[in-house]
Order: C-alpha cells, then sequence, then structure tokens
C-alpha cells in the first residue's frame, strides 16, 4: 500500500513541530519530531559526560543507545531512551545545542536515516526536521521550508520555555537560536537547507491558523 509523507524543514522556532502536530492530527498521519530523536541522542551522551564535539566517543558510545518512538492516546510522540520515557528531558536549552552539535556526525546521522525511513515506509507520515525533504525523503509527496525571522523564532521560543515554567531570556534565546542556524546550516552532511522542490513558507507575520491555512492549501495542491 503507498504511504503518503510530508516532509516539512526549517529552522529552529519557526513553528514547525506546533503546525505538524495539528495537520497530522487533521489527517490522521503519523507525526514524527525527527529533532527530539537527534535530543535524545545528545541527552544519552551527555548522562554519560561524553562531549557532543567528541566523535571518537561518540562513536563508541552510540552502540549502547537504543531509542524507540512511542505515541500515547492523544498522538504525543514519546522517546524512550534504552527503556525510559526521556520525552521532557530532551527540551531544555543545553540539550538544544547538543543535540545540534552531536547531529553533525556522520555516526550519528546513518543511524537515525534508517530509523526514520522505516516509519515513512509504514505509515502516513507528516515528518520535521532540517533534512527531511533533501535527505530522509527527497521523493516525499510534499515538501514545505517553514522559516521565519530569527527574533521572531527566539521570542517564540521564549514564550514557550515560560508557559512551560522553564528560565528563558529572550537575548539569551536569541543568539543561541543564531549559533544553531549557523552550525545546522554550516555542517558537511545534511546540513539544514531548502529542497529544490520545496515551497517555502514565511511563517513571520503570520499566526498559527493563518500558517495551518497556507499549509492546508500547499498540501491540497500536491495531495488530492
Ligand atoms: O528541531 P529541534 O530543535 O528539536 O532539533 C534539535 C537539533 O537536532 C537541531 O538543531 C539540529 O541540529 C538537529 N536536527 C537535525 N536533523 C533533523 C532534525 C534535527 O540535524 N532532521
Amino acid at each position: 500500500m503507498k504511504t503518503y509523507s510530508i516532509a516539512i524543514d526549517g529552522p529552529a522556532g519557526a513553528g514547525k513541530s506546533t503546525i505538524a502536530k495539528a495537520l497530522a492530527k487533521e489527517l490522521g498521519y503519523h507525526y514524527v519530531d525527527t529533532g527530539a530523536i537527534y535530543r535524545t541522542v545528545a541527552y544519552f551522551l551527555d548522562l554519560w559526560g561524553v562531549s557532543p564535539k567528541d566523535v571518537d566517543a561518540v562513536e563508541r558510545y552510540i552502540d549502547e543507545l537504543t531509542i524507540q518512538i512511542a505515541y500515547d492516546e492523544t498522538g504525543k510522540q514519546h522517546m524512550i531512551m534504552n527503556g525510559m520515557d526521556v520525552t521532557d528531558d530532551i527540551r531544555t536549552q543545553d540539550i538544544s545545542q547538543k543535540a545540534s552539535l552531536v547531529s553533525a556526525h556522520k555516526v550519528v546521522r546513518d543511524v537515525l536515516l534508517d530509523m526514520q525511513r522505516g516509519v515513512a515506509q509504514e505509515h502516513n507520515v507528516i515528518m520535521d526536521g532540517r533534512d527531511i525533504g533533501t535527505v530522509v525523503l527527497p521523493n516525499a509527496d510534499v515538501k514545505i521550508f517553514l522559516t521565519a525571522s530569527a527574533e521572531v523564532r527566539a521570542k517564540r521560543r521564549t514564550d514557550e520555555l515560560l508557559a512551560k515554567g522553564q528560565q528563558a531570556d529572550f537575548a539569551q534565546t536569541l543568539k543561541d537560536i543564531q549559533q544553531r542556524d549557523y552550525q545546522d546550516t554550516h555542517r558537511p552532511i545534511a546540513p539544514l537547507k531548502q529542497a529544490a522542490d520545496a515551497v517555502l513558507l514565511d511563517t513571520s507575520e503570520l499566526d498559527i491558523p493563518g500558517v495551518l491555512a497556507a499549509m492546508k492549501k500547499i498540501i491540497q495542491e500536491k495531495i488530492s
């Protein structure tokens, strides 16, 4: 049976996960947040005191890690690290940075590539990340590149962290986002970039219902 896939890429804070989650619910697709998988790798290495820049140590430790993706009854994606649910633990600024560093290593990307493709083979998916349209699912039925100015993204991220009761400072968040943008776009393997056949959507001036409407229009044009 043919499965359909929708690839959503873009920088941190562009609204990918909020939008992809809502669309997946509406369309009855599986939502796959691939950033969470990289975060889980970073969290695991951090627990073992491994520097995300130390490629030899990363290579040695990664074999000790098993990752499972599970969904609860509300459709929320849970990350299971060696049998432990770490879904909430991976959502910190520190792990965001470490995930960005760890995701640059070929050994990490290779391991996660099969996992991501495996989900898309079995289910209709909306998958979000940095390299979904370019590397993971180059034949995706729909590809959307979601972006927004760094300032708007930093404001969204700050509000999100504050709403969760975490500490967040706008200036620091902006710096973190700019650093991650730089790292993610400049790495040699699978850098963040718009696929040639992706539709670009800038969400700087749009609210969530506005982005959703624009995305639905793009999807309807590609998948009837
Ligand atoms: O999307 P999120 O902010 O959770 O991603 C965390 C980090 O994981 C990103 O900054 C990026 O370096 C990495 N990532 C990636 N490829 C993906 C998804 C995330 O390299 N497909």
